[in-house]
């Protein structure tokens, strides 16, 4: 991981730098900020910074053995620790060496991971993730041990607000760790993480990302044009985390529309085949996602009883809207239109209380079929 790899945070990292030059790095640093503003990314590239062989105007190169470790979290003095679940067979506590390979998948794939991303990949469902005593004995025997490099020993423990008592063990070596080791606590809050530890460390706050860096992102990662970018990343507040939930609620906004109008069509049709592409999409949508089609059906429906009686909306409709209500509210009269939109509540009311989505939806295309085509019937 490189600083310029980062979004924003430039005072942030201006510091970081000096600190390195001028060797004055506190051997605990608790890195404290939101998931989502950068804060463990920031603590991966300041290491790969402390490794790089020859680093170039304030960041690391990217180029030499120890970045090329680092960028694949392989670094040899580079000791990572995070709250897993347990695994079976695993007495005394589980270990974040056996999640490795897990949390390098996550990270590389997407340095601003968010816990509950986290938590997903490890599928912990109703399980409690922890940091246990037995990862903090591992951990002490593996600082006990001489640098690989000859350089610093780098702890990075994301969350150690999941240390519980288990932290206790790790006071001693906080307190006076051995030669050229450091410790990196990337954590959210302090107030969850035992005061023993905090009083041990000092805090480094890592503050919201800048709004034009927000911008940056929106354009590079979700394809916005710059213009709407820079007036929509306020929302944002300056949390990466934060602006991916939002472009993504839009997404499914989006394509609830499309998914809406596609099972109209399809229970108009009843052609079997399509039906089957559309559930297998609809499938793969969350539940809210599926929620949100069956919503958006309602207002388009009322869109459609306005429209037989002569009135138009006054809420603003896009065009794509506008043009299925034109459309099909010609196949519709109201008896049909008051049937149509009973069907529509059952099937919220049946999917809130955890009905099976493919299925549901089936059954509700099928019903719509013969509400639309009674002369097929
Ligand atoms: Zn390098």
């Amino acid at each position: 991981m490189q600083f310029s790899q980062i979004y924003g945070q430039s005072l942030l990292k201006e510091s970081l730098r000096k600190m390195a030059e001028g060797k004055q790095i506190p051997h605990a640093v608790i890195w404290l900020g939101e998931d989502g503003t950068g804060n463990l990314p920031l603590a991966m590239a300041f290491a790969t910074y402390l490794h790089c062989a020859t680093p170039v105007e304030g960041d690391s190169c990217g180029r030499c053995d120890a970045c090329g470790k680092h960028a694949r979290l392989l670094h040899p003095d580079m000791h990572l620790s995070f709250p897993v679940i347990g695994k079976a067979g695993e007495a005394g506590g589980a270990l974040s060496t056996s999640y490795l390979a897990e949390f390098r998948q996550a990270f590389t794939g997407n340095p601003y991971t968010s816990f509950a991303d986290w938590l997903q990949l490890m599928e912990a469902g109703n399980k409690q993730a922890s940091i246990s005593r037995a990862e903090c004995y591992d951990l002490m025997g593996r600082l006990s041990l001489t640098a690989y490099s000859g350089s610093w020993k780098i702890l990075l423990m994301w969350m150690p607000e999941f240390l519980g008592q288990a932290g206790n063990v790790l006071l001693k070596m906080l307190e006076e760790p051995p030669p050229g080791t450091l410790f990196f606590l990337i954590a959210t809050r302090t107030d969850h993480i035992l005061p023993t530890i905090v009083s041990r460390a000092q805090v480094l706050r890592v503050p919201p990302i800048e709004s034009d860096e927000i911008a940056r992102a929106m354009v590079e990662l979700h394809h916005l044009d710059h213009g709407e970018a820079l007036s929509r990343a306020p929302l944002a507040e300056g949390n990466l985390t934060k602006m991916h939930q939002l472009m993504e609620a839009e997404e499914v906004v989006g394509l609830g529309d499309s998914l809406f109008m596609e099972m109209m069509r399809l229970a108009y049709s009843g052609k079997v085949t399509p039906l089957m592409v559309w559930l297998d999409q609809v499938s793969e949508l969350g539940r809210e996602g599926q929620k949100k089609i069956l919503l958006v059906g309602l207002e388009l429906l009322r869109g459609c009883l306005l429209e037989i009686h002569g009135a138009r909306t006054l809420q603003p409709m896009e065009a794509t809207q506008q043009a299925f209500i034109a459309g099909f509210s010609r196949f519709l009269d109201i008896p049909k239109i008051n049937r149509i939109h009973k069907q529509l509540q059952e099937a919220i009311l049946h999917l809130e209380r955890n009905a099976h989505a493919r299925l549901l939806f089936h059954n509700l295309v099928n019903r719509l079929h013969e509400t639309l085509r009674p002369e097929l019937q």
